[in-house]
């Protein structure tokens, strides 16, 4: 049983800033896709004959949930127009993936698992009745093939064989038969067990492999917590194991693993492909929800207020595929590339840069984080991201209003017309903890709302920024959920362009950013000072940043990656200072699109 459950897009709505997020992605690419991206628009889930496999139902994950929280009725009416065609194209039997009887051999069934989930997505937004049958039909048909030896899990269906538990948990609590449990055995035992690999881990190769591909890693993370109930096994917390090995080889100060896109390691200009971060995010909110772990809310925040807006412009059109934490310049590299197995474009911003999955697939990241921000058990709410939204259901009306993470003041006001418990969890760098102005113990808060009562709860902490080191004798310098990095001036460069029937037209053409301020630094001292400032229009602004840190630093030799004009190098020449002493203003790392992020410290 999970710790915690998750409320419906009607129960919750986004505010403030995160409204604000979620309305620019629905007026950039998310909102667009099925308009102009062949692979969606024409896509073979819709009778075309452009992707049939994991594109659509990528999207459809994002789209749908933003869809529903913004009440858009445009976007629901289109979301349901994919539903509709791609639940009439069913077959009898119940398969249900846009490919012919002959081909479902050599068909690989990741599209089976992740469709399933998609439709789970659109149930809970929609609550459309028709749903947990199709569901039903198609994970009966896929037993069948599978517990009969027609088709087997191969390639990505074996690497992701737990993100068909999404549909099977789903499916058991509705229908209680023994089959899916049967479903779930043969899933774990023709599925990669992860813990076979780790030692690939510990040393990053120039390969490309399934068991060091970051974004199997960052989705399997949640193995344990969504499949050991069905399984009747006992959870181990098996993830933890897991991601402190990925850390302690290719962590990143963004709670990310560096991957480009396999493991790459510790260097601070190896990327991190964007499927990886919103994969990894959801992977923690479903971990959170299981365990109730405040752990992995934490890390949560870290990937969605850096490693999520860092990699995703401030419109919402444009993309990278891979971010890295020292990034002076976007710009493709004229012979090969420096990454291990992505191509010369792939830190470009751009409407598919290296390959179109990342295009198709950021678009759960804040939608999912919105559904995220309250949840429930039984009597119990628990406030689990204090970002600003409201949670109406029929007894209980909860609004949520701050400016956090960027301010750490958060004012609930709860209307109840039953009794219940409202947990708010607040975060372990929190010092200084008041409750309505009185100081109080840090940790978990909890509140007992009466029947009737309407009540105001002001929350605030503070946060201290200080510097952490990193590997190779550099630092980062943190404060709460927020990492920070010397923002880098740059020119953006518009690329229009057409390859391969896909056309790149602003404001969906690729974009390379080129430096136009120096970054060789190094930071002086300890001394660092919050400024808080106003959240704009774009909250993750890359022109207003919402808070800085001011610091001092001098400037040092760092010089360039050997045979990389474009890219510093992994670690500086020398730290001898070159100049004197200059005031250096640090940016959240997500509003820095070029950055240095890992800097010595003299
Ligand atoms: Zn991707």
């Amino acid at each position: 049983m999970s710790r915690w459950s998750f409320y419906t897009s009607k129960e919750i709505k986004p505010q403030g800033w995160l409204r604000r997020q979620l309305e620019l992605q629905a007026k950039g690419l998310s909102g667009n896709l099925d308009k102009m991206w062949p692979d969606v628009k024409d896509s073979a889930w819709i009778g075309g004959n452009r992707d049939g496999w994991e594109r659509v139902p990528y999207w459809l994950d994002g789209f749908i949930p933003l869809a529903y929280l913004l009440e858009d009725a445009d976007m629901i009416k289109r979301a349901e127009r994919y539903i509709d065609a791609i639940i009439s194209a069913q077959k009898p039997d119940g398969w249900i993936c846009p490919c012919s009887d002959g081909e479902r051999k050599g068909y690989d069934s990741w599209a089976v698992l992740l469709i399933s989930k998609i439709l789970t997505v659109y149930y809970d937004c929609s609550g459309d009745e028709r749903i947990p049958e199709i569901i039903y039909k198609v994970l009966k048909n896929y037993y069948e093939l599978l517990s009969s030896g027609e088709i087997k899990l191969f390639d990505w269906g074996r690497f992701r064989w737990y993100e068909g538990f999404i549909a099977v948990n789903f499916t058991y609590q509705r229908y209680k038969e023994d089959w899916l449990k049967e479903l779930a055995v043969i899933l774990k035992e023709q599925g990669a067990d992860y813990n076979d690999f780790t030692e690939l881990w510990k040393r990053p190769l120039n390969r490309w492999r399934f068991d060091t591909h970051i974004v199997n890693l960052a989705m399997m993370l949640k193995y344990e917590a969504v499949s050991c109930e069905l399984l009747g096994e006992e959870y181990t917390d098996s993830a933890e194991r897991l991601y402190g090995l990925l850390k302690q080889y290719n962590g990143t100060p963004v709670e990310t693993f560096t991957g480009d896109e396999c493991l790459s390691g510790l260097s601070p200009i190896q990327g991190t492909e964007l499927c990886s971060v919103v994969e990894q995010m959801y992977s923690y909110e479903l971990l959170y929800a299981h365990t109730g772990d405040n752990k992995w809310a934490e890390r949560l925040e870290v990937l969605a207020f850096n490693a999520l807006p860092a990699t995703i412009s401030d419109d919402m059109w444009t993309h990278q595929y891979v971010q890295m934490s020292n990034q002076i310049a976007c710009q493709r590299f004229p012979g090969r590339s420096m990454f291990r197995t992505n191509n010369s474009e792939a830190h470009l911003f751009g409407l598919e840069p290296n390959f179109g999955c990342c295009t198709a697939n950021f678009n759960q990241g804040w939608p999912k984080l919105a559904l995220s921000v309250f949840m429930k058990d039984g009597n119990t709410v628990i406030s689990s991201l204090p970002i600003p939204s409201e949670l109406c259901t029929v007894d209980k009306h909860i609004t949520l209003k701050t400016d956090y993470p960027f301010k750490n003041s958060l004012c609930y006001t709860i209307e109840a017309k039953t009794d219940f418990t409202f947990v708010v969890r607040i975060p372990s760098f929190a010092k200084r903890l008041r409750v309505n102005g009185e100081g109080v113990d840090c940790g978990e808060l909890v509140f007992e709302v009466k029947a009737g009562s309407r009540r105001e709860i002001t929350v605030e902490f503070e946060a201290e920024a200080y510097l952490e080191s990193r590997p190779n004798g550099l630092n980062t310098v943190k404060c709460g959920s927020l990492v920070f990095s010397l923002p880098i001036k740059y020119a953006a460069e518009k690329i229009e362009y057409e390859r391969d029937g896909v056309e790149r037209r602003f404001p969906y053409c690729d974009y390379e950013y080129i430096p136009l301020s120096d970054w060789n630094y190094a930071y002086c001292g300890d001394l660092l000072v919050l400024e808080e400032r106003e959240v704009s229009d774009v909250p993750f602004s890359s022109e207003l940043p919402p808070v800085v840190i001011k610091t001092v630093g001098k400037k040092i030799n760092w010089g360039y990656e050997d045979g990389f004009e474009t890219v510093c190098a992994k670690i500086p020449e020398s730290t001898e200072p070159i100049s004197d002493e200059k005031e250096l203003t640090l940016w959240p790392y997500g509003c820095a699109k070029l950055r240095m992020t890992e800097l010595p410290k003299i």
